[in-house]
This record gives structure tokens, C-alpha cells and sequence, in this order.
């Protein structure tokens, strides 16, 4: 007989081993383990098993009982472990798309925790006892603080750019800059968008850059919009030029076309006072004139995923006609926390501290530092004879598409673990219990403490405690 045979041959039987599985969880855990997931733990453990052998894998060898246990065991709570999880963001970049870009504050997750668990007025008015409309619980909010007319939300800011080009263009033709004809990520382009509502996409300039006469060589017939576009994660330097939203409207008047402008990243305050570059806000384009503005709702508004579309009162009606409305609207989370995120606003100072993207996105260099001071001194004591810990300067990102040539000055914890390949230091704190997401720079471990919350301190420091603690009890590096 072969090894190969021998081996396969020596695999135990999966109902002997769901049994024995059985009596040993039984005698030395309270840990119920649902018969379903205990079966397939044991099914996969050894289908990898046989796989391996099959393979030829020279790492295959005859186990023994405790082994296969052992292995049982980690599979169950591998398997046990939910798919989504809470991770500690020490990237730095504050509105990360893979890493659910805006976060809420506590007194907003209220909300949700409200509106999940029980019944509200969604769709009921409370003054005439009859049926209500969900939009109405934020459009009034949203038109107060952007000035707009109208306004309605729907899933994300793709369904908004889309369902107002299906609902102002379709069969129609729309002129767009060349230079504004992006990408955002995820396969939103704007010409595919535009294609899929129906419009016929007609752009008009050169990539870097659009004058007004090239719009209005484009009106025809058949024309029905001028939109504009942020750029978004994408910057055009140089000798550039676009044409301003009120030109456009100007244009757009003489000719009775309808004007729309898709902001991304829109924001309802100007960041430039807090040194960052200059955008527009959403009311300055409001009142520009233009018909329909959509931006996001958790990327530097700070909220939940949303698309909002604030414009002209015709306009807006039309777009709640659409049946496309119904196929894109938000359900009762989304609007609790969008309603509660929006009413932030009404004080801006309040606003910076209780909505998390901007308190993170404002807080100073000096407040940063002595954070990481706070985190260092913490983890000093109880892991230097394992890891170098210092604090250091570094560079974090906003994110989310939102002014991506610009760096903000930041502090990080720079850790050095003496006995570990710093890229697996980074694989294992991505497997701790909450995942701890950092980056390498440098041949450097960084957390950045911009995007780390107060409320998260503690757990981090334990996190990090704990797992050199469990590294100088094993080998240091073996263990993956
Ligand atoms: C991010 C972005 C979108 C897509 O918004 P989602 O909320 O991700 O759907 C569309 N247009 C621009 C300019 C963007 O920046």
C-alpha cells in the first residue's frame, strides 16, 4: 500500500468523529454548537484533509484523536465567527470605501436600534391617522439646510444620478465635459450610467478643458440636459478649465434645457476653514440655479449609505413619479439615521463634534498626538521587550472620492515587533477578535489615530496586550 493510500485510508469517519465531537464539547464547554454547523465542521475538516493527501501535500501525516479534535474545534468556530465584523480602522483614511466608509455616533445607532426593534411611523401619519409618505419624515430638513425646493433620498448616489437622467433624458441627449466623464470605482462610470437611464451621452470639450461655447455647439433637438460632474477620486492639473455651475444655468435658461450637477461627495459645510481645499457646498450650488443635485449620504455628509437629490420643485416631482422611485427607495434605517445625522446640522458647531467623518476629518494635529501618546504609554509597559513602540508623524487621507490629492498631518503608532515579518504582524491583527486594520509604510506597521474613536481605545490597547501575551506563551512567529 502506498502512502497515499494509507493515509486516505486512515482519515476517520465522519458520523464516528460527530459523535465523539459531541461527548467532548459536552463535558468541557457550555458552548451550545448547533448540530448542523458541528456536521459541517467536521464534513469540510476532513474533505480539506483528503484534498491535501490526494494533492500530495508532504505536509499530510496520520493524526491523532486530539489532533482531528483540535482541528474539529477551530473549523466550528471558524464557522461560528459572523462574516460581517466590527474592525478598527487605523488606515487613516477617514470615509474608507472598503471599510464602510461613514460611521455613525452613538446617539445616531440609537436610532437604528429604535427603528429596527420596533414599530414607527414610516408610512403613517401621526396628525391624520392615515397613511403617510416615509420621504416626508427628511425632505423638510434637507431643503432648510440646502435651500433647495425639493428634495428626495433614495439607496445610494448612483441610483440618484440614475434615476434623474432617466427621468429628465430619456431619448434625450445630455452634454457632459470630457474632463468630467469619470470613474468613480465599484464600475460606476458615468457614461454606463447614462446609457443604462436611457440618455445618449454627448461630450463636448477637451480632457483638460470645457468652455461654455462648446456646450452650446452641442444643443440640438433632441437635447434635454447640461450636466455636471465631480471628479471625484480623479483630479485634472494644469492648464484646465470647466464651465461654473451658474454659466451653465445661464445657458441652460436660454435654451429651456433642464441642468443637473451629481457632487459625489457633496458637503453641507465649507472644509476650506479647516484648511482644506475649496468645494463648493451643496447650498452654493443650489443656489447657483441648477435643477437637480444629488450627492451622497456617508460620504462627507457623515451619514448612512443614501443618495440625495435636492433641486426645483417640478423637477423633484417629476423624479418621485418615476416608478424607478420605488425600486431605488431607502428603507427605515436609512431614514433614521439620515434624519438624525441631517439634524446635526442645524448647529454647525455641534455638527463637528457628534458626526464622526467630520470630528475625525477636523480634529487638530496636537489632540491626534496626544491620543497616540495616551495609546503608546498604555502599551509601553506591558509589550516593549516584544515590539518597539513610537509615535510618529504620518499623512491620512479623507477617502471616498472626496478631495483625493490632499493629505492631512496626523500621528500614528509605529510599531516594530522584534521576533515577526512585519506582513505577518498585519495578517494576524486582521484575524484578532475585532480585526485591527492598519497599514505598512516604509517597512513600518502603522496605526493612524485619526480614524481610531476614544470609545475605541480601550479595546485596542486590550486587543494588542492580549495578542502578545498569546505570542511569548507560543513560538512568536509559527502560528498564522
Ligand atoms: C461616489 C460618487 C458617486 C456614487 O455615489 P454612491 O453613493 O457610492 O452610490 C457618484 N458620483 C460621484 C461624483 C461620486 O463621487
Amino acid at each position: 500500500m502506498d502512502n497515499k493510500t494509507k493515509l486516505l485510508k486512515a482519515l476517520p469517519k465522519v458520523d464516528e468523529c460527530i459523535g465523539l465531537l459531541i461527548g467532548l464539547l459536552k463535558s468541557n464547554s457550555e458552548l451550545s454548537v448547533p448540530s448542523r454547523i458541528l456536521k459541517t465542521a467536521v464534513q469540510s475538516s476532513i474533505k480539506k484533509e483528503r484534498e491535501k493527501i490526494l494533492r500530495g501535500d508532504d505536509a499530510c501525516r496520520e493524526m491523532s484523536f486530539d489532533e482531528w479534535m483540535t482541528i474539529f474545534q477551530n473549523e466550528i468556530s471558524v464557522k461560528l465567527t459572523p462574516h460581517f465584523r466590527r474592525v478598527i480602522n487605523g488606515t487613516g483614511v477617514v470615509i474608507h470605501t472598503n471599510l464602510g466608509r461613514s460611521i455613525l455616533s452613538e446617539k445616531t445607532t440609537d436610532n437604528l436600534v429604535q427603528a429596527g426593534g420596533y414599530y414607527s411611523n414610516l408610512e403613517f401619519s401621526l396628525e391624520t391617522g392615515k397613511r403617510g409618505s416615509r420621504y416626508s419624515l427628511v425632505e423638510d430638513i434637507i431643503c432648510e439646510l440646502t435651500g433647495a425646493e425639493a428634495a428626495l433620498v433614495v439607496n445610494n448616489n448612483a441610483a440618484a444620478v440614475f434615476i434623474a437622467l432617466n427621468t429628465l433624458a430619456n431619448n434625450k441627449e445630455v452634454i457632459v465635459s470630457r474632463g468630467q466623464l469619470v470613474e468613480i470605482g465599484g464600475s460606476f462610470r458615468i457614461p454606463d450610467i447614462m446609457t443604462k437611464s436611457g440618455a445618449t451621452l454627448k461630450e463636448v470639450g477637451a480632457t483638460n478643458r470645457t468652455h461654455l461655447y462648446d456646450y452650446e455647439r452641442a444643443i440640438t433637438e433632441e437635447t434635454a440636459l447640461l450636466l455636471r460632474v465631480h471628479t471625484s477620486n480623479f483630479r485634472i492639473i494644469g492648464f484646465t478649465s470647466e464651465v461654473s455651475a451658474e454659466e451653465m444655468v445661464k445657458l441652460a435658461q436660454d435654451n429651456d434645457l433642464a441642468t443637473m450637477e451629481d457632487l459625489g461627495s457633496g458637503s453641507l459645510i465649507d472644509l476650506s476653514q479647516f484648511g482644506f481645499p475649496k468645494e463648493p457646498t451643496v447650498q452654493q450650488i443650489v443656489e447657483a440655479g441648477v435643477d437637480v443635485v444629488t450627492f451622497s449620504g456617508d460620504k462627507l455628509l457623515g451619514g448612512p449609505q443614501a443618495g440625495i437629490i435636492v433641486g426645483k420643485k417640478d423637477v423633484i416631482a417629476e423624479i418621485k413619479r418615476n416608478p424607478l422611485n420605488r425600486v431605488l427607495r431607502i428603507d427605515k434605517f436609512t431614514l433614521s439615521s439620515l434624519e438624525s445625522v441631517l439634524r446635526e446640522y442645524f448647529d454647525l458647531t455641534l455638527a463637528l463634534k457628534n458626526i464622526p467623518t467630520l470630528s475625525m476629518l477636523t480634529i487638530t494635529s496636537e489632540e491626534l498626538k496626544k491620543r497616540a501618546q495616551k495609546i503608546q504609554r498604555r502599551l509601553k509597559k506591558r509589550i516593549e521587550t516584544q515590539c518597539e513602540i513610537r509615535i510618529v508623524p504620518t499623512v491620512s487621507r479623507v477617502g471616498g472620492g472626496a478631495l483625493p490629492e490632499f493629505g492631512i498631518d496626523s500621528w500614528a503608532i509605529d510599531f516594530g515587533p522584534s521576533n515577526m515579518k512585519l506582513s505577518i504582524f498585519e495578517n494576524r491583527l486582521r484575524k484578532l477578535p475585532i480585526p485591527l486594520i492598519g497599514r505598512i509604510e516604509n517597512d513600518r506597521f502603522l496605526i493612524d489615530v485619526r480614524t481610531v474613536q476614544d470609545r475605541e481605545i480601550n479595546d485596542l490597547v486590550s486587543l494588542l496586550i492580549d495578542f502578545f501575551g498569546s505570542c511569548s506563551e507560543g513560538d512568536g512567529e509559527g502560528r498564522a
